[in-house]
């Protein structure tokens, strides 16, 4: 649902608030040394303050007046990082959207300009991250949101929306898609949707289907592919082109979209098979940055490329010991059945490097080793670009969605050496499999600045920063601010 933001210089009065509903109330940390700025019912809030120890930073009470105004309290310091302040936003909203309101206050006297604008996103990111119904499949349907209006005081300088309502709309797009259950959203009616997609936001759409992948040699993404009864697996690939002419290269955007992974012939059991409908996570993130992106007419052109597939068991399907070769002609000894994204994701990275872009950035839930490094509270970074690790680490820490990048130097191949093929596409056990994962991959971008995200952040139980869903839609915040804040396009070198 849209929602309306309206700004309000000042500290609401007490007449404004005989009229307020639901207020989040946030403080600078100095009230705890007896520093209150002026506000209305300021007695009721220092003794419900002094009440509670707990209340040191987060409390809530109905105001004494008309309204009983439902009041979320709590104080910010001036050490809080975004992904805190995030995750507070999420607690506050969630707090205040369980009646679902149709309007909703924020104030924040005391706090700096600064600090109001960056806690002001925060809230407004929770707000349009909870405000959005996901899909359900009870019959009796959760009601829907009605929050129309965020009113948004002491705000002094205008409010600049325009990034985080279009991240906001990249991240629903990608946590519905992900949610769906893998029934409902087959390869071929992901394809449907992203066609309706492609028509309403203007992006040219090619389909490369099971036949013309076969004709093309992509022997890596076939050989997962196959396994399917139905052919409806391929690689799409959408671009979205700024109005005005540019001559700049493109951005590339490359998911992997396994729809299902049941493992393939050596076969997960039922405690890992189970939730593996999100194994198309990646796919959803890129879509919804190519989203995000198109919101905001960005400058430069962007490719997405999606590897649509499900992982199944059959007659047909592969196995170890095969040995299947890539479109760039790198042929591959098939170790485990179950490496299937980094397989898929082999042939559309060289798709994708075929077009000569500016810079690749690849997403995938690919491996249970980066969940092991990282938990599932940050994502790993695997790049070609070594001197951009800064930028990388301060994109994930000024958004808000954390990443941390990983060596992926050359020695590490001899894991994967093979006595049949050129490379092994992974060990049987052990290992730093992330590292080695990206070593493989890395095989298929040629000569391209080429940022592969591992996203163990994709799923974590309870939601994560100002996301209230398990599955995050990680990503996308993350990579706008890579693009347009850290100007990664800017800094990627040519390698040769
Ligand atoms: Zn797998």
């Amino acid at each position: 649902m849209k929602i309306q933001i309206k700004q309000h210089l000042s500290t609401p009065t007490e007449t404004e608030l005989n009229s307020i509903n639901q207020l989040i109330l946030l403080f600078p940390a100095s009230i705890k040394d007896g520093k209150w700025p002026n506000i209305a019912h300021k007695a009721d809030l220092k003794a419900r303050f002094k009440r509670d120890p707990e209340a040191n930073t987060r409390f809530e009470l109905d105001l004494p007046n008309k309204a009983a105004t439902h009041t979320s309290v709590a104080t910010i310091d001036k050490a809080s990082n975004e992904f805190e302040l995030l995750g507070l936003a999420r607690k506050l909203v969630a707090n205040q959207l369980k009646t679902n309101p149709s309007s909703l206050s924020v104030a924040m006297p005391g706090l700096s300009p600064k600090q109001a604008a960056q806690a002001a996103e925060a809230i407004l990111s929770a707000v349009l991250a909870a405000n959005e119904n996901m899909p359900s499949f009870k019959s009796k349907q959760p009601a829907k949101r009605r929050l129309k209006t965020l009113h948004i005081f002491n705000q002094k300088q205008k409010l600049e929306t325009r990034t985080c309502l279009a991240t906001a709309k990249g991240n629903n797009l990608a946590r519905a898609l992900t949610t769906l259950p893998p029934n409902e959203l087959t390869p071929g009616n992901y394809r449907k949707r992203v066609v309706k997609l492609a028509r309403q936001h203007g992006w040219k759409m090619q389909f490369h289907n099971m036949t013309s992948l076969r004709k093309q040699k992509a022997g890596a993404f076939v050989a997962v592919a196959q396994g399917s009864p139905e052919a409806d697996a391929g690689i799409v690939h959408l671009r979205y082109i700024p109005k005005k002419k540019t001559s700049k290269a493109a951005c590339s955007l490359v998911g992997k979209g396994i729809c299902f992974d049941t493992g393939g012939t050596n076969l997960k059991p039922a405690q890992y098979m189970h939730g593996m409908h999100e194994d198309m996570e990646g796919s959803a993130v890129a879509l919804g940055t190519l989203l995000a992106l198109t919101e905001l007419k960005v400058d430069f052109p962007v490719d997405c490329w999606l590897a649509l597939a499900q992982n199944h068991i059959g007659p047909k399907a592969y196995k170890q010991n095969d040995v299947v070769t890539a479109a760039n002609g790198t042929t591959i000894e098939v170790m485990h059945t179950d490496a299937e994204g980094r397989m898929v994701l082999a042939d559309t990275l060289s798709f994708a490097a075929k077009k000569k872009p500016a810079v690749i950035i690849d997403y995938a839930t690919l491996t249970g080793s980066c969940v092991a490094a990282l938990g599932t509270t940050y994502s790993g970074a695997f790049t070609n670009q070594e001197h951009l690790f800064n930028a990388i680490i301060d994109a994930g820490k000024n958004s808000g969605e954390r990443v941390w990048p990983f060596p992926i130097d050359k020695d590490f191949d001899s894991a994967l050496d093979s006595e049949i093929a050129d490379i092994k596409q992974c060990t049987i056990s052990g290992g730093p499999d992330h590292i080695l994962a990206s070593r493989f991959l890395s095989r298929f971008v040629d000569k391209t600045p080429w940022l592969h995200v591992d996203l163990s952040s994709g799923n974590n139980k309870g939601g994560l920063a100002h996301i209230p869903t398990a599955i995050t839609g990680f990503g996308i915040r993350f990579t706008v601010n890579l693009l347009l804040k850290e100007k990664l396009l800017e800094k990627v070198t040519p390698i040769d």
